[in-house]
C-alpha cells in the first residue's frame, strides 16, 4: 500500500497528509478550495482535480471533510470518489460523520467490491501535525489490519469500536464528554472572576487538581489571552453536539447536560463565532454573566 488519495486539505488534513509524505508515501490531494494544496505539492504530493481523479490510481483513499453532508457529496456525488476508485481498494472516512452516514458509506463501498473503514479522531491540529491523533475504528477488522500501515504515521492509539457505525458513535460520546466539561470550566472560571478572584490563580488551582487535564490548560490559557485562533472551530463542535442530539432522539437516552450545550452552542453560532475556536464558547457565558473580561 504506496499510493494515497487524501481528499481534504483543512486543518486536520493538511498536518496528517505531511505525516503521510514524511512516511515515505505518494501522496495525491485534493481541495474543493484551490491553493490549499501548494506546501504539499512543494513537499512532493501531486494535486488532483476532482474527488474521483483523487483516487483513480491509489490503493487507499482517505476523507478528512466537514461534516456528514460534504462527505456524501465528495464520495457518493457526481465525479467523486466511488466513480474513481478501482475494484479491490481501500478507502478511509476519518471525519466527524454520524452512524447512520459511516454505515451508508461502508455499504456503497462494499457494493462497488471495495472496502471501507471509518477512523474518526480525537486529537486536534497539533496532534494531527506530529502523527498522535486517537482513532476510534469501525468496520471489518481484516480491512482495519490491512491499512494499519497508513494510520500508524497519523496515530498514537487506534481502538477499533466495531462494525461501520461504531466508530462514528464513539467520535460522539468523546465529542459531547468534551464540550460538556469544557462549558462547565467556561462558567466555572467565569463564576470565579466576576466574583473577583485572580483568573491566573482559577487556572493554577485547577491546572494542579484532579480535573486537570492538558485541553483544560490549553483552553484556559487561551481565553485568558483572548486567543480564539482555531485547532478545533466552533462550527464543528456544534455540528458535533447536534448530531448526538439526533441520536439521543433516536436511542431514547437523554442527553440533558449535552441539551443545555447544544443550545449554548447555537447561540454561539448566532453571534457569529462559528469561524473561531470553540472556546469562544465562553463568550456566551460571559455575557450571560454580564462579565466583561
Ligand atoms: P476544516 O478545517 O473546516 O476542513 C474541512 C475540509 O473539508 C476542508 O478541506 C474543506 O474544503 C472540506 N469541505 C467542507 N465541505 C466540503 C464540501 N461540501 N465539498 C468538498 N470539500 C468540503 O475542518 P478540520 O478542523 O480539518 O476537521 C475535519 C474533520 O475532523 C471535521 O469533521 C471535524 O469535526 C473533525 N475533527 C476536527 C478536529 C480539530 O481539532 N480540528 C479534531 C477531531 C476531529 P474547503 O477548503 O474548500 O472549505
Amino acid at each position: 500500500m504506496k499510493k494515497i488519495g487524501f481528499l481534504g486539505l483543512g486543518i486536520m488534513g493538511n498536518g496528517m497528509c505531511k505525516r503521510l509524505l514524511g512516511a515515505g508515501f505518494e501522496l495525491t490531494v485534493y481541495n474543493r478550495t484551490p491553493g490549499k494544496a501548494q506546501g504539499l505539492i512543494a513537499l512532493g504530493a501531486k494535486e488532483a482535480k476532482s474527488p474521483a481523479e483523487a483516487v483513480a490510481e491509489t490503493d487507499a483513499s482517505i476523507t478528512m471533510l466537514g461534516d456528514p453532508a460534504s462527505v456524501k457529496e465528495v464520495i457518493l456525488g457526481k465525479g467523486g470518489v466511488l466513480e474513481g476508485i478501482h475494484l479491490g481498494a481501500f478507502h478511509i472516512d476519518m471525519t466527524t460523520v454520524d452512524p447512520n452516514t459511516a454505515k451508508r458509506l461502508s455499504n456503497a463501498f462494499y457494493q462497488k467490491g471495495c472496502h471501507f473503514i471509518e477512523a474518526p479522531v480525537t486529537g486536534s491540529k497539533m496532534a494531527a501535525a506530529s502523527g498522535e491523533l486517537v482513532l476510534m475504528t469501525g468496520g471489518e477488522e481484516e480491512d482495519l489490519d490491512k491499512v494499519m500501515p497508513v494510520l500508524r504515521p497519523l496515530s498514537k492509539k487506534v481502538v477499533h469500536m466495531g462494525p461501520a457505525g461504531s466508530g462514528a458513535f464513539m467520535k460522539l460520546v468523546n465529542n459531547l464528554s468534551m464540550a460538556g466539561a469544557m462549558e462547565a470550566f467556561f462558567e466555572g472560571m467565569t463564576f470565579g472572576r466576576k466574583a473577583g478572584l485572580s483568573a491566573d490563580k482559577i487556572l493554577e488551582v485547577l491546572n494542579h487538581s484532579a480535573l486537570a487535564s492538558p485541553l483544560m490548560k490549553m483552553k484556559g490559557e487561551a481565553v485568558l489571552k483572548r486567543n480564539f485562533e482555531t485547532h478545533f472551530s466552533l462550527k464543528h463542535m456544534a455540528k458535533d453536539i447536534r448530531l448526538a442530539m439526533t441520536e439521543s432522539r433516536r436511542l431514547e437516552a437523554p442527553l440533558p447536560v449535552t441539551s443545555v450545550v447544544n443550545d449554548l452552542f447555537e447561540m454561539a453560532r448566532a453571534k457569529g463565532l462559528e469561524g473561531l475556536d470553540f472556546s469562544a464558547l465562553v463568550q456566551v457565558v460571559e455575557e450571560m454573566a454580564q462579565y466583561k473580561p
